[in-house]
């Protein structure tokens, strides 16, 4: 989608600290990290939050970025000590980027509930 900065990483147009890539999704680092690893897990494809990955073809979608990050995490070797997957869905959530993106969080221990 023109103008949005994820599909741009997604294209090479601007770089990134990519740790992981498919067909169909990629993991980055974020850029403001706010753990020791802090991960950014989006579709190749434009959505722009869980609420609109509706259908078959959304839920695929879902299932396959959660799995996807969770490798990622994985491979990061966040199994150990555990790790959180967090999605901002909109204003209330403070979501900034209007591209779908699971944050993967590790390396130091989370406060619950978050803010
Ligand atoms: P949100 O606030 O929408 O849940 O998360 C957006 C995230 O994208 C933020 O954590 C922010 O630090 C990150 N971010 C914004 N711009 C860039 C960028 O150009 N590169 C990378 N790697 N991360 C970015
Ligand atoms: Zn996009």
């Amino acid at each position: 989608m023109a103008d949005c900065l994820f599909c741009k990483i997604v294209a090479g147009e601007i770089p990134a600290r990519i740790v992981k890539r498919s067909e169909d999704a990629l993991a980055f680092r974020d850029i403001d990290a706010k753990a020791p690893v802090h991960l950014l897990v989006i579709p190749a494809r434009h959505v722009a939050a869980v609420r609109d990955a509706t259908g078959a073809d959304g839920e695929r979608l879902l299932g396959s970025l959660l799995a996807f990050a969770a490798a990622a995490a994985s491979e990061q070797g966040l199994d150990g000590e555990g790790y959180r997957i967090v999605t901002n869905t909109g204003r209330n959530a403070g979501q900034s980027v209007d591209h779908l993106h699971l944050h993967v969080l590790g390396g130091r221990k989370m406060t619950w509930p978050p803010g």
